[in-house]
């Protein structure tokens, strides 16, 4: 990063209130057992969102919550009527980070409670029971890319996922799970800055910042109802994700 670019990332964050930097030392080891077979070689390429380890040295959900505030930073404000943050055990073990809200999340401030929702909480319960694990869908974090609903649902602009990334990935950095699961390709390329499609980047272990994470299918693709292969698929990347973490 050039010393232009490092100001612009400063004075961003000085708009932000922060009057602090802090930079986290890649020390800690990740609490899940690292799934080394499978682990792919943490890729090189510059992530799509550039954001430096910068954050308040007390950072906190509720300190972002505030920071983002009544959010007009980006055009996603307009149609929005409520911003959807984020759900779930803030110590969270797992983290699954969708696209952006619906129109039901929209309306309720929850993420994922929607048919595509309801699905990703079936999903979670149900294999998390059929693999014998003791997992609620309250036990883990949910959140999104972006936290305002897109018109007619499209899929977030690069400048949007870049300005509301930012609050998810210190979302990301004080949670600080064992693992995270990215449903879907917007997440998969806000966290990894990877363009390529879900098909082919699923099923591996990557790396967010030192946190093991898997790439799967939206839920939303999984509602299709021709895509019984995708569901099969996803089962599987679960399984992966929910014995790494709780085993
Ligand atoms: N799709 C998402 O990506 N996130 C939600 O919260 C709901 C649907």
């Amino acid at each position: 990063m050039n010393a232009e670019k490092l100001r612009e990332v400063l004075e961003f964050y000085q708009d932000l209130g922060f009057t602090s930097l802090y930079r986290r030392t890649p020390d800690e080891t990740p609490s899940v057992n690292e799934p080394s077979s499978e682990t792919v070689p943490v890729h090189t390429e510059p992530a799509l969102i550039e954001l430096p380890g910068l954050a308040p040295a007390d950072d906190s959900l509720q300190k972002i919550r505030e920071d983002i505030g009544d959010c007009k930073r980006c055009r996603l404000h307009q149609g929005r009527h409520t911003i959807v943050f984020g759900t779930g055990n803030e110590r969270a073990r797992l983290v699954f980070v969708g696209e952006g809200p619906g129109a039901d999340e929209d309306a309720q401030g929850i993420p994922f409670v929607g048919r595509a929702g309801q699905l990703l909480t079936q999903m979670i319960e149900g294999t998390a029971k059929r693999e014998g694990i003791p997992l609620e869908r309250k036990d883990v974090y949910i959140c999104n890319v972006v936290k305002c609903r897109p018109p007619e649902n499209r899929t977030p602009e690069p400048d949007e996922m870049e300005i509301c990334g930012q609050f998810l990935f210190r979302q990301l950095s004080v949670i600080r799970p064992g693992a995270i699961c990215a449903l879907g390709a917007t997440a998969a390329r806000a966290l990894l800055g990877r363009k390529e499609g879900v098909t082919r980047l699923r099923g591996n272990w990557y790396k967010w910042r030192d946190i093991p994470l898997m790439v799967t299918y939206h839920p939303s693709y999984l509602l299709r109802p021709y895509n019984q292969d995708a569901k099969r698929e996803a089962w599987e990347d679960l399984k992966k994700v929910l014995h790494a973490v709780y085993d």
